[in-house]
C-alpha cells in the first residue's frame, strides 16, 4: 500500500489546488491561521519564571484540532506547509505542540513554497527540513513584547482617559509619528511668493511658448510680493526677448524594483486608491489561488509578505523571453542583456511577482473581480518593468534674456521608452512640452502676454496610509507583516481618522499620545522601537536569545508602570463637571470620552440618560458674530474650531484661535505651533505665542 501523507496549510482556499497538484497519496488540510495563542483573559506570560508564555487553544479551534488529529492518525508522514515567514513557522510549531506530533513517532517535515503552483509545491519536498526555532522564537518574542506592553499599559489608559482603550507597541509609535507631523503642520506658517510667466511667439510659429521668470542676469531671484512682480513687469517695457542659451541634456529614469509588501501597499494606494488592508486582502486572494479556465485553481502571485526584491532565476529568464518577444531584445534590463544571473543573496524570500508571467492581465481578466484584476495588473506590470531597460529622455532648457531679466523654459522628450512601455508610476508626470525648432540661440521672440500668480509655500503634507508605510519602513519600525495591521488598528481604535487619503489624529488619539509620551517615552521613541525590531531580526539570525530581549525590556517597563500608577493615584478619576445643566433633571452634566472624543452625559444615569455633544469653549469670541468659539470635530473626528452660533454662523478654523487680537489690525489671530499669526491676509502679522495661552 502506498504511503499516506498529510499536508497542513494555513488557508482552506489553498487546499483544493494543492490536492490536485499532489494526487491521491496526499491528504491536504488547513489550520485556518493560528491554533494556539496567549489567553485573552490574563497576561499569559510568567514574568516571575523566565517569561514563559502560556499558550492555550484558540476558542473555536477545538473541533478543527480534533479533525486534524484524526487525519494525523491515518497518515504515515506529516508535512507542515504553513506560510513562508515567521508567523507561518510559528503556526507550524504550535501545530506540532497542539497535535502532539512528537509523540506519534511519525516523521514531521516543514516545507515552504513562495507560490501556489504545481512546480513550486512539488519542488518544496526536496527542501523539507525541521522547524526553524529561530524563526519561531522571533515570532514569540514579538508576541510576548506586544502582550506585555498592551496588557500592562491599557489599564492606565482606562483609568486616565476611557475604559476599553488599548495601547500597542508598534501602534503607539505610529500614532506618535502622525501626531508629530500634525504638530509640524499646525506650526507651519505659509510664505507668500509669486510666479511670473510670459507667452512668447518663436519666429515663424503660430503657437506661443510659455517661459517663467527666473531672475536677473546675475542670478536666480524669488518674487515675494506683488510689488516686486509689478516692478519686473515695468522694467520689461519695450525690451526684446532673445534666446540666450539652449542646453541639451539626457536624463535617465531607472526601471523600478519589483514589489515588496511596502512598495506594493504604497503604489496600490497611489494608483488604485486602495487602503493598505484592502491591498493585503486582495493580494492574499491572488496568492492563494483563483480559478482560471482550463488551468483549475492557480496561485497568481508569489507570497505577499516580503521585504526582498530578489527574483528567482526561473522568473528572470521567463521575463527575459517574454520581453524579447514583445518589446525586442533592446528593452531588456542591462543585467538580463548581459546574461548576468540574479544577485547572489542567499535569501529564501522573493519579491512579489506574478507566479506565471504568461498569464497576462488581459488573459485572466474575465476570471478576476475588478479589484483583483487591477491589483494583479499592477503587480504584473511592475515586475515586467523591473526586468526592462531604463527609460531615456532628451532634455532641453532654454534661457531667454529681456534686458537685465531672465526667463527660462524646459522640455523633455522620450528617446527610449524602455520599461515605460509597461509601467508608469504615479510620481512620473513628465512635462511633454515640445519645443519649436526655431527656438535656437539668438532667435528673437515676440511678446504676447504676462501671467502672474500668487502662491503660498505648502507645509509638510498630512500623512496618508502610503506615506506612513513608507516612513515606518524607512525608520525601521515596520515589517512586511505589521504595516497593514498597525494602520488598521490605530484607525479601528479611533486614534486616527482618514478623510480622503489623509490621516488625522482625533481628540482621543491626542490624549492617548500625550499620556504615552509622558509616562512611557521609550515605547513611543522611534529609535527604541527600531532597535527592538533589529533585535527581533537578531533572534531570527540566531545571534540573540529571545528571552534576553524580554528580560532586558521588562524591568524598565515595570518601573514606568509603577511610576505612572503612583501619579495616577493623585489624579481623581471622577468625571469632570461642566457648566451645562441637564434640561431633563437639572443636574450638571459631566464630560466623558466616547469613541469620537469628548461628549456630555448626565450624571443621573441610569434614571436620566441624557447625552449631548460637548463643545468646549475656548474663551474667544467669534470674529463674525460675537458668540463663543468652541472646539468641534468633523464627522470623522478631526478637531477644528467653530462658532457656537452655527448653523447661523459659518466661522471655522483648523488652527486654534487666540485670545490675543492682532495688535496691528485688530483681526483674529490663530496659533501655529509656538507662534500666533494674524488671519487677515493683508496684514500678515506674526508674533511669539505668550506663555499662558
Ligand atoms: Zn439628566
Ligand atoms: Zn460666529
Ligand atoms: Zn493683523
Amino acid at each position: 500500500m502506498a504511503v499516506k501523507n498529510l499536508l497542513i496549510v494555513e488557508s482552506p482556499t489553498k487546499v483544493k489546488a494543492i490536492k490536485k497538484f499532489l494526487g491521491s497519496n496526499y491528504d491536504v488540510a488547513a489550520s485556518q491561521g493560528h491554533v494556539r495563542d496567549l489567553p485573552r483573559s490574563q497576561m499569559g506570560v510568567d514574568v516571575e519564571h523566565d517569561f514563559e508564555p502560556k499558550y492555550i487553544t484558540i476558542r473555536g479551534k477545538g473541533d478543527l484540532l480534533a479533525d486534524l488529529r484524526k487525519r494525523v492518525k491515518k497518515a504515515d508522514r506529516i508535512y507542515l506547509a504553513t506560510d513562508p515567514d515567521r508567523e507561518g513557522e510559528a503556526i507550524s510549531w504550535h501545530l506540532t505542540k497542539a497535535l502532539k506530533l512528537e509523540d506519534t513517532g511519525k516523521p514531521v517535515y516543514r516545507i515552504t513554497f513562495n507560490e501556489i503552483t504545481k512546480k513550486a509545491v512539488k519542488d518544496s519536498f526536496s527542501e523539507a527540513r525541521d522547524i526553524d526555532m529561530q524563526l519561531v522564537d522571533a515570532q514569540q518574542a514579538r508576541r510576548v513584547l506586544d502582550r506585555l506592553v498592551g496588557y500592562q499599559i491599557s489599564p492606565l489608559l482606562w483609568a486616565k482617559i476611557k475604559r476599553g482603550l488599548s495601547a500597542g507597541r508598534v501602534q503607539s509609535v505610529a500614532l506618535r509619528i502622525i501626531c508629530d507631523r500634525e504638530e509640524e503642520i499646525a506650526a507651519f506658517i505659509p510664505q507668500e511668493y509669486w510666479t511670473l510667466d510670459v507667452s512668447l511667439l518663436p519666429p515663424g510659429e503660430k503657437k506661443p511658448v510659455v517661459a517663467r521668470y527666473y531672475g536677473d542676469a546675475d542670478g536666480k531671484r524669488e518674487l515675494q510680493t506683488e510689488e516686486e512682480v509689478q516692478e519686473v513687469i515695468k522694467s520689461l517695457k519695450g525690451k526684446k526677448y532673445v534666446v540666450e542659451e539652449v542646453k541639451k541634456g539626457e536624463r535617465v529614469k531607472k526601471a523600478p524594483l519589483p514589489f515588496t509588501t511596502s512598495t506594493l501597499q504604497q503604489e496600490a494606494s497611489k494608483a488604485l486608491n486602495f487602503g493598505t488592508q484592502k491591498t493585503m486582502r486582495i493580494a492574499q486572494q491572488l496568492y492563494e489561488g483563483v480559478d482560471i479556465k482550463g488551468r483549475g485553481t492557480v496561485g497568481l502571485i508569489t507570497y505577499l509578505r516580503t521585504d526582498s526584491t530578489r527574483v528567482s532565476d526561473e522568473a528572470r529568464s521567463a521575463a527575459a523571453s517574454y520581453i524579447s518577444e514583445h518589446f525586442g531584445k533592446e528593452s531588456l534590463s542591462g543585467d538580463l542583456r548581459a546574461g548576468k544571473s540574479g544577485a547572489k543573496i542567499q535569501d529564501a524570500h522573493e519579491a512579489i511577482r506574478p507566479a506565471d508571467i504568461t498569464l497576462t492581465p488581459v488573459l485572466v481578466k474575465d476570471e478576476l473581480s475588478r479589484d483583483q484584476f487591477r491589483l494583479y495588473q499592477l503587480i504584473w506590470r511592475r515586475f515586467m518593468a523591473s526586468q526592462m531597460a531604463d527609460a531615456r529622455y532628451e532634455t532641453t532648457s532654454v534661457r531667454i534674456a529681456a534686458g537685465e531679466r531672465r526667463f527660462s523654459l524646459s522640455a523633455s522628450r522620450t528617446v527610449f521608452d524602455g520599461f515605460l512601455n509597461v509601467y508608469t508610476d504615479e510620481d512620473d508626470k513628465i512635462e511633454k512640452q515640445t519645443l519649436a525648432q526655431s527656438l535656437e540661440k539668438g532667435a528673437e521672440l515676440k511678446f504676447e502676454d504676462f501671467d502672474s500668480k500668487q502662491h503660498f509655500t505648502a507645509g509638510p503634507p498630512h500623512y496618508t496610509e502610503a506615506s506612513l508605510v513608507h516612513d515606518l519602513e524607512t525608520l525601521g519600525i515596520g515589517r512586511p507583516s505589521t504595516f497593514a495591521p498597525t494602520i488598521s488598528t490605530i484607525q479601528g481604535r479611533h486614534y486616527v481618522t482618514k478623510e480622503g487619503k489623509n490621516l488625522y489624529v482625533t481628540e482621543l488619539g491626542e490624549a492617548v499620545n500625550r499620556m504615552m509620551k509622558e509616562a512611557f517615552p521609550s515605547i513611543v521613541d522611534v529609535n527604541f522601537t527600531a532597535n527592538m525590531e533589529k533585535l527581533l531580526d537578531g533572534v531570527e539570525d540566531g545571534t540573540v536569545r529571545w528571552k534576553t530581549i524580554v528580560e532586558n525590556f521588562y524591568p524598565d517597563l515595570e518601573e514606568a508602570i509603577k511610576k505612572a500608577e503612583k501619579e495616577l493615584e493623585q489624579v481623581t478619576i471622577a468625571d469632570e463637571e461642566s457648566e451645562e445643566v441637564c434640561e431633563n433633571c437639572g443636574r450638571h452634566m459631566v464630560i466623558k470620552y466616547g469613541p469620537h472624543g469628548k461628549f456630555l452625559a448626565c450624571p443621573g444615569f441610569p434614571e436620566c440618560r441624557n447625552t449631548k455633544p460637548y463643545f468646549e469653549k475656548i474663551g474667544v469670541t467669534c470674529p463674525k458674530c460675537g458668540k463663543d468659539l468652541v472646539r468641534k470635530k468633523t464627522r470623522k473626528g478631526r478637531v477644528y474650531y467653530g462658532c457656537a452660533g452655527n448653523p447661523e454662523c459659518d466661522f471655522m478654523s483648523w488652527q486654534k484661535p487666540s485670545k490675543t487680537a492682532c495688535p496691528q489690525c485688530g483681526a483674529l489671530m490663530v496659533e501655529r505651533g509656538n507662534r500666533l499669526t494674524c488671519t487677515n491676509q493683508e496684514c500678515g502679522f506674526i508674533t511669539e505665542k505668550p506663555e499662558e495661552e
